[in-house]
């Protein structure tokens, strides 16, 4: 890890006491790089009367970060930025695209590189005859598209074309990277739609994860407690 300006991480390699990888054919998520802090929020939100930070306000901050959540006064964690990489089936991939204010998304395109990997979901709650079927669905998919960019492109096809069109023959379970920056205040709100009782068992996990990799960089321990987000001993709130 490698901090590079005040409240900056950067933090470049997956096995990083970030990294929350997950076994074969599940999802993964690894918190990469953060920018911001309690105090970072504090700062801004004193913008108006000054940026100074003596030790009687540094106290204050933990009450004051209380109060702005309690008041909706919500753009001061807009200031702090959480960078993700994961490793998701298509449901939740879609789940999350949905978010669009605060979040900036880049995913792995099919389009120009042919997935060699061949990575797949499977539900972690199907017994073993249900998973051995979709592994044994999955993996002919996988067979299949790699067999119709070859046939395409010896047609006469371009590569290019033959990429993109063969994508219909991967299944639903099939795994994307993505690349996705939440700034403090979406990614609030991301965690009140996906890390609910309400959302899908997929996305619910992502969230889960993502959320106790915030808490454990150790960054927002005064944020996290006001939204609620932890409890007083700063461990993870059960969903919403
Ligand atoms: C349990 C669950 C079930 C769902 N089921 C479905 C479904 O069946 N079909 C489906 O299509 N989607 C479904 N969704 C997706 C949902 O409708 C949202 O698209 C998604 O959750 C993103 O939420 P958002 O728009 O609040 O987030 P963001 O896009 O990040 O927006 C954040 C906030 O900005 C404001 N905002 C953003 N855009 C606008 C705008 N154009 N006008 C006014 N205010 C705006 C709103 O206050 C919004 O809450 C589901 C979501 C959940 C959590």
């Amino acid at each position: 890890m490698v901090t590079t300006l005040t409240g900056v991480t950067e933090n470049l390699s997956h096995d990083s006491v970030e990294s929350l990888s997950m076994e074969e054919h599940k999802n993964c998520v690894e918190l990469i790089g953060t920018y911001g802090s309690d105090e970072i929020h504090a700062l801004s939100a004193w913008t108006s009367t000054s940026r100074d930070l003596p030790q009687e306000k540094r106290e204050r901050i933990p009450q004051f970060i209380k109060m702005l959540v309690e008041n909706g006064h919500d753009t001061p964690f807009e200031k702090s930025s959480l960078h993700f990489l994961m490793t998701t089936d298509i449901a939740s991939h879609i789940h999350i695209l949905r978010h669009r204010i605060g979040v900036s998304l880049n995913s792995a395109s099919a389009r120009y590189k042919e997935l060699k990997e061949d990575k797949f979901y499977v539900p972690f709650d199907w017994d073993d005859e249900d998973r051995s079927a979709y592994e044994e669905f999955a993996k002919d998919c996988f067979k299949r598209y790699h067999a119709s960019i070859d046939r395409l492109v010896s047609k006469g096809y371009d590569r290019k074309r033959a990429k993109e069109s063969s994508r219909f023959y991967l299944p639903y379970g099939m795994q994307y990277a993505i690349d996705v920056m939440f700034n403090f205040r979406s990614f609030v709100h991301f965690l009140k739609l996906r890390y609910s009782r309400d959302s899908q068992e997929e996305v619910r996990a992502i969230a889960r994860h993502m959320l106790q990799a915030v808490i454990d960089c150790g960054q927002f321990p005064h944020t996290l407690r006001a939204f609620d987000l932890v409890d007083v001993n700063g461990v993870i709130r059960e969903p919403f």
